[in-house]
């Protein structure tokens, strides 16, 4: 068996779409990779020119040093293959139980792709379903970007109410979809050149009748090469046709199985 299969095989993880990414080994092929290359080039020029299809991924040190801190020795399956898919520019709506560290799967690609703050708007939006899970994933985004200044704003009550939006730089807003839709109507939030966009817990969206607020937010972000991404720990039907109509060549993955 080819070796991302069998990877894929020990992980349970299943993956379907055209042309996925290999799943990771480890943290820290994230960024050996550009050294191999660097290798390659030296003693193999012309092979390069074969192999630039490879990846690339350039991991600043800053991270994988956080996730040695945080004491995450591996990276967790849906960590395994879905940082590479988005990290290969590719959208994806992945489906792994509550706990498997689906929060690490979507930050940790958005901040090497980020590179470092900048004041060009909103940059990256992550969709949650209640305050709760939103304040959560802001504080887990806080630990992973550490060391670095990044930009990582929660939108409160407060924000919400008193912000001069037009002027809003952030390189990573975390909301609910429902103040995300109060603050773009009313607010004149301009979400046109978000880079990326994810519908965390995305099953709930449905269950707590979000879509609609869901949907203006997705509008809202127009940017043409916009990268998305949706999580779940299930993956009914309404998920999975919301995932098809708003991703292009999206890579489907599910860990373990679809409605465990
Ligand atoms: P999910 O969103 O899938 O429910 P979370 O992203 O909230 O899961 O992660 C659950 C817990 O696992 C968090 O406490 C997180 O810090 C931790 N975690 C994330 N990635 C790893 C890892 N690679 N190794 C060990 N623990 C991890
Ligand atoms: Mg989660």
């Amino acid at each position: 068996m080819e070796r991302d299969a069998l990877v894929r095989k020990k992980h349970n993880i299943h993956t379907s779409g055209s042309n996925v990414p290999s799943p990771l080994q480890d943290f820290a092929e994230l960024k050996s990779r550009v050294e191999i290359k660097v290798l390659i080039f030296i003693y193999l020029k012309h092979i390069l020119c074969y192999m630039d299809s490879g990846v690339r991924y350039g991991c600043k040190r800053y991270l994988l040093r956080n996730f040695a801190e945080l004491g995450f020795k591996e990276p967790t399956p849906i960590q395994r293959q879905a940082i590479p898919v988005l990290l290969s520019g590719r959208e994806c709506f992945a489906c792994a139980p509550t706990g498997s560290g689906k929060t690490l799967a979507f930050v940790c690609p958005m901040l090497m792709k980020l590179k470092h703050a900048s004041k060009d708007g909103v940059r990256a939006v992550i969709l949650c379903p209640t305050r709760e899970l939103a304040a959560q994933t802001a504080r887990e985004c806080k630990k992973l970007a550490k060391g670095k200044k990044f930009y990582i704003k929660l939108m409160t009550k407060q924000l919400v109410k008193s912000a001069d939006f037009s002027k809003l730089h952030c390189d990573i807003l975390i909301s609910t979809p429902f103040r995300l839709q109060f603050a773009i109507r009313k607010r004149k939030l301009d979400l046109s050149r978000v880079e990326y966009l994810v519908l965390d817990e995305s099953d709930k969206l449905f269950e707590l009748d979000l879509v609609e607020q869901v949907d203006s937010v997705v509008k809202a972000c127009s940017n043409p090469s916009i990268l998305r991404s949706l999580y779940s720990a299930t993956l009914p039907d309404s998920v999975e046709e919301l995932a098809r109509t708003i991703m292009h060549d999206a890579v489907r993955i599910i860990v373990g199985r679809k409605n465990a």
